[in-house]
């Protein structure tokens, strides 16, 4: 089986900056270039799941039914697209909970590969947050970095963790996958951007 992990902000959508959120559904913009990446992703048969924090919800930021609207939205506009995301997996605890499902901890991917029956070895995580890559990482999955969120290759040097490969933006990140797919145990780490 074929899996991809998505994260969610900065990798489908348009960033919110640090330390906000998307609090309404007029707030979520979908990146350029990502709905297309999507279904290329599922024609090419990968299942595609997205995992991600929100403790906004946890913090009592936005409602869940605000984030429920959200989700919808985005499922819907994928959907138009021919794209398909096979389950959504948020964690809505703030920080200080402990929780096992907030990212870098795996407890999201675990939760995904339990309930769909897959192995995390042979998963990619895309993400655009060194946390991300540290969640594939303790998973155990591949990690991709994309550059259309959050972190920037000029920052490389402070990274806490070296992602697996590292790619502009969603759609560089699917041609590259659906290009190469199950054969990337073999590549040298770190493709350049
Ligand atoms: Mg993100
Ligand atoms: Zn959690």
């Amino acid at each position: 089986m074929k899996v991809v992990f998505l994260d969610r902000d900065g990798v489908i959508n348009k960033y919110p900056g640090d330390k906000a959120y998307v609090t309404s559904v007029k707030k979520f913009c979908f990146l350029p270039g990502s709905k297309q990446a999507i279904f290329r992703l599922a024609k090419a048969g990968f299942k595609i799941f997205v995992a991600s924090n929100q403790a906004g919800i946890g913090r009592g930021i936005y409602a869940r039914r605000t984030l429920e609207a959200i989700t919808r939205k985005m499922l819907l506009e994928i959907e138009k697209s021919k794209g398909k995301i096979n389950k959504v997996y948020y964690c809505l605890h703030r920080k200080e909970a402990g929780c096992s499902c907030r990212k870098p901890r795996p407890g999201l991917l675990r939760k995904a590969a339990k309930e769909f029956k897959f192995s995390l070895k042979n998963a990619y995580f895309i993400g655009d947050t060194i946390r991300d890559v540290i969640t594939a990482r303790r998973a155990g999955c591949k990690s991709v970095l994309v550059l259309c969120g959050k972190e920037k290759l000029a920052n490389r040097k402070n990274w806490e963790a070296a992602p697996d490969f590292v790619f502009k933006n969603l759609k560089a990140a699917v041609t590259f996958l659906t290009q190469n797919q199950g054969r990337f145990s073999t590549q040298s780490k770190g493709v350049p951007v």
